[in-house]
């Protein structure tokens, strides 16, 4: 497999896949280390993942570099990501013991009662490059921290990181027969899905999701899944700032290079504030600075993989050719990387692909709305379910709408950012299950009832 750089075109390394039988020979062992990692205390677990938490700090300057390189994000942005992964694990430090302790639910009478939280054993965890650390860290923390052993396979677009992670969990202490990083591409990831694994943690598209969730039904264990998105924003004609109204949005939209699950991925805005929105959106997209990656001023980098240049620049032609206008961007710089310039449409609609389909680039349609009806129709006339934004001065007015939305998540004068004390979750083809906050926590281990009668 080779590694590319997407801002030179360059291969940086070349690895070898696992095979079928590797990852086979690596099932039997994390099979047999998960037992006696079980055996350890949760405190013990702890204080594993309290020195990878170290570590992560420690050696930052090499793993962000190693990021950027990988997938071509801003190198400020990979700090940002290295910081957040360590935002996420001391939520787990902090907080797994409470949530993993034996709970007493009748303590009198003749029968005593308790649950009891046991691992689930190998879990199978598939990732996506986008944030390699920070989806990364949603499973392998919590899911070690359970005792469970984990088989792990990041994205072939993140796969150094990947190693990284592996080599500093095990410089923690954790032990090889616990973690076992397989490396590959799809093909890879169906050697997991072959083996009799006891949960599946996926994150990435709904296109292989949906496959994955098929192909693991029928051995009843827990999967989930954390997909894609098409998340919309929708400033009201109340709000103080339409300049910082833009900028918020324009954030929403490119930062990652736009390439994050709840990145911003369509506006509406309401009709007495549209057009000073647009001109303010047009302006500021127009200053941001494309490029080099390494270097500290850059705001936009390459987008991680080829195809998706063709990709965006299709989406964009079909929303032209149906009537749309660009008012900024729409072109691929000379010179090697794949880049694309920030763009931003007008009088685009829901027959657009662009409007409708999953972009993951910073590229992005501004439609205006009459009214909040209009609005939350448009908003979630839409096959994802994982975030949606409101803007607005009005949390009244803001909260009517945000009730009305069918996703996981939803910001009021926020968006595009996830914490560790609240679920994170996707409905319809955003995905199933949760990660994050104490759930996340127990979506690695089974509850099993004790009735005592002494
Ligand atoms: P992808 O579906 O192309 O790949 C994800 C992983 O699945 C990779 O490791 C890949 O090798 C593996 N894979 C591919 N085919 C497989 C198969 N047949 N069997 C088993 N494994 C297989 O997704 P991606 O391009 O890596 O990630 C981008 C997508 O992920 C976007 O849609 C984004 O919105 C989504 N995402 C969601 C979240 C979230 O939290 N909801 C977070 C990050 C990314």
């Amino acid at each position: 497999m080779q590694i590319i750089n997407p801002a030179t075109e360059e291969v940086i390394k070349e690895i070898a896949d696992d095979t079928e039988a590797s990852v086979k020979e690596k099932y039997q062992r994390v099979k047999k280390g998960q037992l006696s990692w079980a055996k350890t205390s949760v405190t013990e677990r702890v204080q594993c993942i309290q020195k990878f938490y170290d570590l992560l700090d420690k050696e930052k300057d090499d793993l962000a570099k190693t990021l950027t390189n990988e997938v071509g994000k801003p190198l400020q942005q990979s700090y940002n990501e290295i910081n957040g992964a360590r935002t996420r694990i001391k939520f787990f430090i902090d907080h797994s013991e409470k949530w993993l302790a034996d709970e007493w639910v009748v303590t009198e009478g003749a029968t005593r009662e308790k649950i009891a939280y046991e691992p689930l054993g190998v879990i199978g965890n598939i990732s996506a490059w986008n944030y390699p650390f920070l989806v990364g860290m949603n499973v392998i923390i919590p899911a070690l921290i359970g005792g469970n052993s984990v088989l792990y396979k990041p994205s072939e677009y993140a796969t150094l990181t990947g190693m990284h992670i592996q080599r500093l969990l095990y410089k923690a202490g954790i032990a090889e027969d616990s973690f076992q990083l397989v490396a590959g591409k799809g093909n890879v990831g169906e050697y997991l899905l072959q083996l009799p694994l006891d949960g599946y943690f996926f994150t990435g598209s709904y296109r292989t999701g949906k496959y994955i969730a098929e192909k693991v039904a029928g051995k009843m264990v827990p999967f989930q899944l954390e997909l894609g998105g098409k998340d919309p924003m929708y400033i009201m004609d109340d709000v103080d700032d339409v300049e910082k109204a833009a900028a918020a949005a324009l954030e929403g939209v490119v930062y990652n290079n736009g390439q994050s699950c709840c990145a911003v991925e369509r506006i509406y805005v309401h009709e007495k504030i549209f057009d000073p929105f647009v001109k303010s959106y047009a302006e500021q997209a127009k200053k941001l600075k494309v490029g080099n990656p390494l270097d500290a001023s850059t705001e936009i980098g390459p987008l991680s993989r080829k195809p998706q240049v063709e990709f965006l620049l299709g989406q964009i032609k079909d929303a032209v050719d149906k009537g749309a206008k660009i008012l900024y961007g729409g072109k691929v710089p000379n010179g090697k990387g794949y880049f694309i310039e920030p763009t931003v449409l007008v009088n685009v609609n829901h027959q657009m692909k662009l409007m409708t389909e999953e972009s993951f680039g910073p590229v992005v349609g501004i439609q205006k709305v009459k009214d909040d009806k209009e609005a939350v129709d448009l908003m979630q006339d839409t096959e994802y379910g994982l975030t949606a934004a409101i803007y607005s001065k009005d949390y009244k007015r803001a909260e009517a709408v945000m009730k009305e939305m069918n996703t996981g998540t939803v910001y009021w004068n926020c968006c595009d950012r996830v914490s560790p004390h609240l679920p994170w979750s996707g409905r319809k083809h955003s995905g199933i299950g949760t990660t994050l906050s104490y759930q996340g926590i127990r979506a690695f281990v089974h509850p099993k009832a004790y009735h005592i009668r002494d």
